[in-house]
């Protein structure tokens, strides 16, 4: 079945999450488990641990449709190697926190190279700064996600994605996620149903569907190609409603959280309402 859900907050704390998901409708949904625009955080207290596991159990979230993004200061293919190491340090400890959470996964950009470096290197850098995280853990899948490329960013074509998967010493532990308006942004056609078909025929020859552990639904302000990162509700942007439904529709879309980052929270339960429907 079709796990939709949003980009809940977290505010007083993660257990306060899986409730705000609840509210909306929602059968999946992704958080931060921190502060996002911190580098440091408090470690997550035992009495908050406890009541985040209850309220995930009793509204009925599996760790597999919960999906928790990463800081935005964290770049793993940062060029400079003291920026390097404070962005591993912090990814590690988002990486425990979830860990500590009895989650799965962890969704986060791949990084940025600056113009100091090429894109190989910094593919290279990020995928040795995932395998550092994912030796010191145990079982959390780092989830890549697809970028819009925006400023120089990686991961904005399939083969960035898979050139990192290529270099991870573990490859049960790595994962991607692909958001709508990112992808669109990046250049991949979903607007047309040849387009979208090609789409994801690309994503299966180039990084495979079992790979693919989440996805972001959002629509987007800016054009095809234009590697630029605005997000819409869906149905008022470029890519606009159809290709939405074609993904409820879509088994291959189903089992793993399809999480809305719309700019209008308010809209949320609507949007997932109407997604639910499509999916039948
Ligand atoms: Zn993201
Ligand atoms: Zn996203």
């Amino acid at each position: 079945m079709k796990r939709i859900g949003a980009h809940v907050s977290a505010a007083g704390g993660v257990e306060n999450a899986p409730i705000n998901a609840h509210a909306i409708g929602a059968t999946a949904f992704a958080l931060f488990t921190k502060n996002q625009r911190q580098w440091l955080a408090k470690p997550l207290t035992e009495e908050s641990l406890s009541q985040f596991k209850q309220n995930c159990e009793k509204f009925n979230y599996a760790p597999e449709f919960i999906l928790p993004h990463d800081s935005y200061l964290i770049n793993l293919g940062h060029p400079d190697r003291e920026a390097r190491e404070k962005s591993r340090a912090s990814f590690l400890d988002e990486m425990q926190r979830c860990e500590q959470l009895g989650l799965k996964l962890l969704n986060f950009h791949p990084g940025a190279h600056l113009g100091q470096i090429s894109e190989d290197e910094c593919l290279q850098i990020i995928a040795e700064s995932i395998n550092m995280a994912i030796d010191r853990t145990k079982n959390v899948i780092a989830v890549i996600e697809a970028t819009a490329g925006q400023g120089s960013y990686v991961g904005y074509k399939f083969e960035h994605l898979r050139a990192i998967i290529d270099q991870i010493d573990d490859p049960s532990r790595v994962g991607v996620c692909l958001d709508t308006a990112h992808i669109y942004a990046g250049g991949y056609e979903l607007r047309t149903r040849d387009g979208f078909d090609e789409t994801f025929a690309l994503f299966e020859d180039i990084v495979g569907w079992t790979r693919l552990r989440g996805m972001h639904l959002n629509d987007s302000k800016k054009g095809l190609g234009s590697h630029v990162d605005r997000h819409d509700s869906l149905g008022d942007g470029e890519i606009g409603w159809p290709p939405f439904e074609w993904m409820m529709q879509d088994e291959r879309f189903d089992d793993i959280p399809l999480i809305l980052e719309t700019p209008a929270p308010e809209m949320w339960s609507d949007e997932i309402a109407r997604l639910k429907a499509c999916a039948g």
